[in-house]
């Protein structure tokens, strides 16, 4: 027993030392977690006011007591809270300070004390400042883990650009509405994906559609199905676009609208809708394919009627043709037994001396048949000018030259008729104009025959030659003769139309003034009449003005090209000439003057050219074609025919340069044919070896 107590007194000593182990132990180790706990809390107290400073939201935590617990610099920034306000633990001193702040203290205040005697509500709402500011102000109960409510944090947070900028938007998008609503056409505004969050009142007018049908893509449905794409232009997010569609109105027909779409940005420039119009243009479509289409009519109308007029052209060309091979030939064939007419007649009138009784008829037969002749002659050119068959040899004519030749050749007419022809064209001048030597003169002679014979004795004729405002040549022949009326003056250019003059005894054809005008068109040049019934007339004629041959080769002769390469022979050398224009055979004579050895012999008319080939025989023989007598290629044959000139080398000098008209003239015997105006070198080196080739002269 006594065992079993000491034992037991042993266990309890032994037990109280544990005890004491062992809440050492338990204090030692609650200090240490007290200590990390400490330390734990000043790291979270730490975070905590790192984060509320750091935070752009101003924060304000009251306790229940309406003891500020925590309250963030940003608050003090939000508000312009002054430090002494601030600093102060109780809240009171602060509320008071920014409900000076606010637009609306009474309900600010409403609301504080509403939140502090509900501690549970939260609460959401703007606050405008008088200062401008808005801020949005939120509060909440502060809760801890076991539910006990510590009291409230407000938070407030700077909204003012904002809403300035919402509002901005707002009143622009108002402006737009205002505006969309007040303009004629129908207006849109959709995502980018084309879902349609706008239309103004037109268009819900016009496709009797109503809005909720129409937003979103219910708009698709007015669109006519063809023209439904329009949307892509938008998806595709190209910029602004434009594109024609047919839309549906209300009544079920579809008219054309022009739409435009034009991208609304945002600040980044990423699209995020579409402001769209759509503008009526149907009728002006429909205008313009009505348009088209008769555009389309006219133009088929003008090609069907081009090809009619090319046909009645070429009828009428054709018909033309044949009434002037018809009248060539005719007139051909009335020349022949003319010739014998004629021919006998001067046989018989040789044979007749004036006593003679027949005389006077033979002499009536010879003047019928001579004026028979001149008829035909102007058919004949006539009908060639028209077939286009008169080869006019168009060259730089010396005016006083050709003029003087015509006055010459009219002189004994005038003086029969005592009339006066001055020539009035300035020799200094020495103007120029393009034409064919003989025609034109055919026509001045025709000119100055008219106002001869249609004049009053003692009466005058002038010609002269001016420079036009056109740069053009004008040849004027005026005369103080019977004049011409304006009704007349219509008729002047027919064929066969002698006016007047039908009932007079004064001769003529009635086709002078016709193939004037003709040849004068062949030439590219005109023939115009002003008159004065009493008193005159003028008939004027403008031609191209040319370069005078020789002023050409002044040019030329500046040019290294015309090296003499020429050996002088002790041979004389003679040239024959056979040309009808002066100006022609001066420059040929400047030409020459390069050759000391050469001589020169001109012939200004084909026959003569004949004469003076068989008597002098020359080395050399330059041949133009347009001769006043017999044509050039009758010389060149007449040549060839006779044994004395055969071998003599011919060159022919021409304006024609047709390829088919060398051929013929080189097929004829020519040696060469050298083209109009004269190119020096060319010229000079074929004289030199048709010169040299040909045979030395007999000493
Ligand atoms: P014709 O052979 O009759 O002279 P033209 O064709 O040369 O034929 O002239 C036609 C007509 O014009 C003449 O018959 C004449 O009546 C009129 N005529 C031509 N030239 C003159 C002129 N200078 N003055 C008055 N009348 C003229």
């Amino acid at each position: 027993m006594a065992t079993k107590k000491r034992r037991s007194y042993v266990d309890r000593r032994q037990s109280a030392r544990d005890g004491r182990r062992h809440a050492a132990l338990l204090r030692a180790r609650t200090l240490a977690d007290r200590n990390r706990s400490d330390q734990e809390l000043l790291a979270k107290t730490a975070f905590l006011e790192a984060l509320v400073n750091s935070s752009i939201d101003g924060m304000l935590v009251v306790d229940s007591h309406g003891r500020k617990v925590l309250q963030n610099l940003r608050m003090n920034e939000l508000w312009d809270i002054p430090l002494e306000v601030s600093g102060d633990v109780d809240d009171a001193a602060q509320i008071l300070y920014v409900l000076s702040q606010v637009k609306d203290p009474e309900s600010f205040g409403e609301t504080i004390r509403y939140l502090y005697a509900h501690p549970e509500e939260t609460d959401r709402r703007e606050i405008h400042l008088i200062n401008g500011k808005i801020l949005d102000r939120y509060s909440s109960p502060v809760r801890g883990h076991d539910g006990r409510h510590y009291g409230r944090i407000w938070t407030f947070r700077d909204v003012t650009s904002a809403r300035r900028s919402e509002q901005a938007l707002a009143e622009s998008e108002e402006k737009l509405r205002t505006l969309a609503e007040s303009i004629p056409q129908m207006v849109f505004v959709c995502k980018v994906d084309g879902w349609n969050t706008y239309f103004n009142h037109q268009w819900v007018q016009y496709t009797g559609m109503t809005l909720e049908e129409s937003f979103g893509h219910g708009w698709n449905k007015a669109f006519h199905a063809d023209d439904r794409g329009h949307g892509s232009h938008a998806n595709e997010g190209r910029g602004a676009y434009e594109v024609e569609s047919r839309i549906r109105r209300a009544d079920g027909v579809y008219r054309w609208f022009l739409i435009r779409g034009q991208p609304l940005e945002n600040g980044d420039g990423s699209v995020t809708s579409w402001f769209g119009t759509c503008t009526d243009i149907h009728d002006l479509k429909m205008a313009e394919e009505a348009l088209l289409n008769a555009q389309d009519e006219l133009e088929a109308r003008v090609v069907q009627r081009t090809k009619d007029l090319t046909i009645a052209i070429d009828e009428a060309q054709r018909a033309n043709h044949a009434k002037s091979e018809f009248l060539s030939r005719m007139s051909h064939e009335l020349r022949t037994p003319l010739n014998a007419i004629l021919g006998f007649g001067q046989i018989l009138d040789m044979g007749r001396d004036a006593s003679c009784p027949d005389k006077e008829s033979i002499q009536l037969i010879l003047k019928s048949g001579r004026h028979l002749l001149a008829l035909i002659n102007e058919v004949l050119d006539i009908a060639g000018v028209e077939a286009g068959r008169l080869g006019l040899s168009i060259e730089p004519i010396a005016v006083r030259d050709v003029v003087a030749e015509a006055c010459a050749l009219v002189c004994p007419l005038a003086s029969q008729n005592m009339i006066e022809v001055q020539d009035e064209v300035d020799e200094q001048e020495n103007l120029h104009v393009l034409a064919d030597n003989q025609r034109l003169k055919q026509v001045l002679i025709n000119l100055l025959s008219n106002g001869i014979k249609y004049n009053k004795p003692g009466g005058r004729i002038t010609i002269s030659c001016s420079k036009a405002p056109s740069g053009r040549i004008r040849l004027a022949v005026q005369d103080t003769g019977i004049g011409i009326s304006r009704e007349e003056r219509e008729k002047l250019f027919v064929p066969f139309e002698r006016l007047s003059a039908s009932n007079s005894t004064i001769e003529g054809s009635g086709l002078g003034l016709v193939l004037s005008q003709r040849l004068m068109t062949a030439m590219h040049g005109t023939l115009e009449v002003e008159s004065e019934p009493g008193k005159g007339s003028t008939f004027t004629c403008e031609l191209p003005l040319a370069i005078p041959p020789l002023e050409a080769l002044a040019d030329l002769a500046a040019s290294p090209k015309d090296v003499c390469k020429f050996v002088p022979t002790d041979h004389a050398f003679t040239v024959l000439c056979i040309e009808d224009n002066l100006s022609n055979l001066r420059l040929l004579q400047v030409i020459l003057a390069s050759r000391p050895g050469v001589r020169l012999l001109p012939a200004m008319q084909g026959s003569l050219g004949m004469e003076l080939a068989r008597q002098h025989h020359p080395d050399l023989i330059l041949l133009d074609l347009n001769l006043p007598d017999i044509s050039g290629k009758e010389v060149l044959d007449l040549l060839q025919q006779e044994d004395a000139t055969k071998n003599i080398p011919v060159v022919v000098v021409s304006a024609d340069a047709t390829p088919p008209q060398i051929a013929r003239l080189l097929a004829a015997g020519a040696k060469a044919y050298l083209t109009k105006p004269i190119e020096v070198p060319e010229f000079l080196g074929t004289l030199d070896a048709m010169l040299l080739g040909s045979r030395p002269k007999p000493t």
